[in-house]
């Protein structure tokens, strides 16, 4: 079992060599060991935490770990990290490719964007952000639709065609009050949603990718609105 202890943060460096260890800082943590003697952080104890918590979604509650000083009930950005404690990821996304660029896309006459991440080091693979579940306009409106895995493409690094990447992601809500005024009569026992569900219905989602071969950062590689 995990408990929070006050640690001295090891943190895989994600722009140092592989297997590297480095110690970051000293703070309250809920510490796991790995097989590999490596610790890693899954996740801060915050005395300034609200009680709503972060807006991050049921999904990704055990991989995104938060980062920074500016995390709140309406804001939290964070680092994917495997439950393996791994940090680079194959992505691969569904959505309109014009260029470079990916946008929203269309399937059955319907829009979509799917963004998944196979670890690199225990291959499982994490569901990011599905437009037709996740965000005000999925989870609420039941907007889009969902693709199925085969119609997913590897995602290339803009400079060096690399689809391997670490991610980062922020992600914006109005938070915990608007959501439940905003449904009203719609949250409740028996009924489609409940105020845990706060969470799920967020209003925008940012997704940095950071290539691990040449290290080029596409920073807003998804920017994307919800609702
Ligand atoms: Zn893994
Ligand atoms: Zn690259």
């Amino acid at each position: 079992m995990a408990k929070f202890i006050k640690v001295k943060m090891l943190k895989n460096n994600s722009h140092g060599k592989k297997g590297e260890i480095i110690v970051v800082e000293e703070r309250y943590a809920q510490l796991y060991l790995f097989h590999r003697n490596k610790a890693v952080l899954i996740e801060e104890s915050d005395k300034n935490k609200s009680e709503a918590g972060y807006p991050i979604p049921k999904h990704l509650n055990d991989i995104l770990i938060p980062m920074g000083t500016d995390n709140n009930e309406n804001r939290v950005d964070g680092v994917v990290r495997c439950l393996c404690g791994c940090e680079t990821f194959s992505v691969s996304v569904y959505g309109d490719k014009e260029g470079q660029d990916i946008y929203v896309g269309e399937y059955n006459n319907d829009s979509a964007l799917m963004i998944k991440a196979e670890c690199t080091e225990c291959h499982k693979t994490h569901l990011i952000f599905d437009l037709s579940k996740h965000g005000w306009n999925g989870f609420v409106c039941h907007d889009g639709v969902t693709v199925p895995d085969d119609e997913l493409f590897p995602w290339p690094c803009k400079k060096c065609s690399s689809d391997v990447h670490h991610i980062k992601l922020t992600i914006i809500s109005e938070g915990k009050e608007d959501y439940v005024d905003n449904l009203g009569d719609d949250i409740g026992d028996g009924k489609e949603f409940s105020e845990d569900d706060w969470v799920e219905a967020f209003g925008w989602i940012t997704i940095s990718l950071t290539c691990s071969h040449c290290g080029f950062n596409d920073e807003r590689w998804i920017d994307y609105e919800t609702m």
